[in-house]
C-alpha cells in the first residue's frame, strides 16, 4: 500500500475541532478566546522506551498517554495531536492495532489527530500534543511556595516494579504482576486532575522520571526545598510488602542498621553508578528494589503538585470527585534539596537508594 493509502486508512479520522486536519501541507487550528497553545513533544524509540515486540494496541495508547500527561501537568486541555512515525515496513495488522489503541485514548480525551509524518525506518513514534490553557492558570514548575503541601496522585512505583519483573530483577507472582503491569503498559494521563487544579495548585509536574527527580525539577525551578514522609507515599500492596524490610527493620539489626542493610545491596551484586537492585534474593535486595521503584522509578505518569495548606480540603474534594486518590506526601520548605524521613522521623539517605542528584 502507498504511504497515502496508509495514512488515509489508519491515521485519518474526522477532526471537527480543527479548521483543517490531515491531508494538506499543514493543519489549521483555532485556539479558544483567552487561551494560549500548550505544546509538547515526546518520542518513543524501540529498544529504549519499549520492546520492539510490544503489544501494538498498548503501544498506541502509551504513545499518546505520555504526551497527554504533559498536558495534564500544565493544567492544559488537550485538543490536537500530530504523529510522526518511522517503521521498517507497512505491517497492516500492527498498524490496525496501534492506531486503534491511539485513537481509543484520543477519543476518551477529545483529542484529534490533525497531521504527522510517515516514513520508513527503525520503529520510532513521536507525538506532538497541542492543548489550550488560559496563560495565568497554567500549572508551571516554578510556582511552589514555602509552606505548600506536596501531593501525589494515584500510586508510585508500580510501573518500575512491572519493568523490573520483565527484566528479571525481581520475580513477582502472577497476581502481583497483573496488578502492577497496567501502570507500565497503559498509564492513565491525569487530564481531569490537571484541569481541576487550575487556580489551586501553585506548581505541578508529571512523574515520568521518578518522584525525586521530577519533584526535584519543581524545587529547582521554584528555588525551594522539600520534606517528604516516606510513610505517606502512596504505594500498592505489592510494593508495600516488598519495602517492609525497610519500613519494619528487623529488631536484631536495630532501626538504622536494618534500614542500611536493606538499602545496601550485598557487594557481589553491586553495580556501577547506582546500587544494584535485588535479584529476587532475599528481603534486603527486594527492599532496595522497592525503595528505588517508589522514590526514583519512572513511567507512572502520576501528577506531583504543590498547593497552599489552606487549599487542603479543596484538593481532597477534587480527589473524591474524580475517584482518584490524592496523597499529601510532604511540605515545601525554605532552602534547597529534598529530605525524605522514615516513620520514626529519621532521614532516609536517598543517594544510597539509587537517587543520583546529577543524573
Ligand atoms: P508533506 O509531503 O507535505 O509533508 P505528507 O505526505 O508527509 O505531506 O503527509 C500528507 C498528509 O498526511 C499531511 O497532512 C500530514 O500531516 C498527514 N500525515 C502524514 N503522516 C501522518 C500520520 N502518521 N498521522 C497523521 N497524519 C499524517
Ligand atoms: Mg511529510
Amino acid at each position: 500500500m502507498s504511504e497515502f493509502d496508509l495514512i488515509r486508512r489508519y491515521f485519518t479520522r474526522a477532526t471537527p475541532g480543527a479548521v483543517l486536519g490531515v491531508g494538506d501541507d499543514a493543519a489549521l487550528l483555532q485556539v479558544g478566546a483567552g487561551n494560549v497553545l500548550a505544546v509538547s513533544t515526546d518520542m518513543l524509540v524501540a529498544g529504549t522506551h519499549f520492546l520492539p515486540d510490544a503489544d501494538p494496541f498498548l503501544l498506541g495508547h502509551k504513545t499518546l498517554a505520555v504526551n497527554l500527561s504533559d498536558m495534564a501537568a500544565m493544567g492544559a486541555k488537550p485538543r490536537w495531536a500530530t504523529l510522526a512515525i518511522a517503521m521498517p515496513e507497512a505491517d497492516e495488522p500492527w498498524l490496525e492495532r496501534f492506531s486503534a489503541g491511539l485513537f481509543a485514548l484520543a477519543q476518551q480525551h477529545g483529542v484529534e489527530l490533525v497531521g504527522g509524518d510517515t516514513t520508513r525506518g527503525p520503529l520510532n513514534l513521536c507525538v506532538t500534543i497541542l492543548g489550550e490553557v488560559p496563560p495565568q492558570q497554567a500549572l508551571c514548575r516554578d510556582g511552589a511556595q514555602v509552606g505548600d503541601e506536596i501531593w501525589v496522585s494515584g500510586q508510585l512505583g508500580d510501573a518500575a516494579l512491572a519493568l523490573a519483573h520483565l527484566q528479571g530483577e525481581v520475580v513477582l507472582g502472577a497476581e502481583q504482576f497483573a496488578a502492577c503491569a497496567p501502570a507500565l503498559h497503559s498509564p492513565q494521563p491525569r487530564i481531569a486532575l490537571g484541569l481541576a487544579l487550575r487556580g489551586i495548585a501553585h506548581s505541578a509536574i508529571d512523574i515520568s522520571d521518578g518522584l525525586l527527580a521530577d519533584l526535584g525539577h519543581i524545587l529547582d525551578a521554584s528555588q525551594v526545598g522539600a520534606e517528604i514522609g516516606f510513610g505517606a507515599l502512596p504505594v500498592s500492596d505489592t510494593l508495600s510488602t516488598l519495602s517492609r524490610a525497610v519500613a519494619h527493620p528487623s529488631p536484631v539489626n536495630g532501626t538504622r542498621a536494618g534500614f542500611r542493610e536493606a538499602c545496601f545491596p550485598p557487594p557481589e551484586s553491586a553495580g556501577h553508578g547506582r546500587p544494584a537492585v535485588g535479584r529476587g534474593a532475599g528481603a534486603g535486595g527486594e527492599g532496595t528494589l522497592a525503595l528505588r521503584c517508589i522514590l526514583s522509578g519512572g513511567d507512572d505518569y502520576e501528577l506531583c503538585f504543590t498547593a497552599a495548606a489552606t487549599r487542603h480540603d479543596e484538593v481532597m474534594r477534587i480527589g473524591a470527585q474524580l475517584g482518584l486518590p490524592l496523597a499529601r506526601i510532604g511540605r515545601i520548605v525554605a532552602g534547597r534539596g529534598c529530605a525524605v524521613h522514615d516513620a520514626a522521623g529519621d532521614p532516609i539517605d536517598i543517594e544510597i537508594c539509587g537517587y543520583d542528584h546529577f543524573r
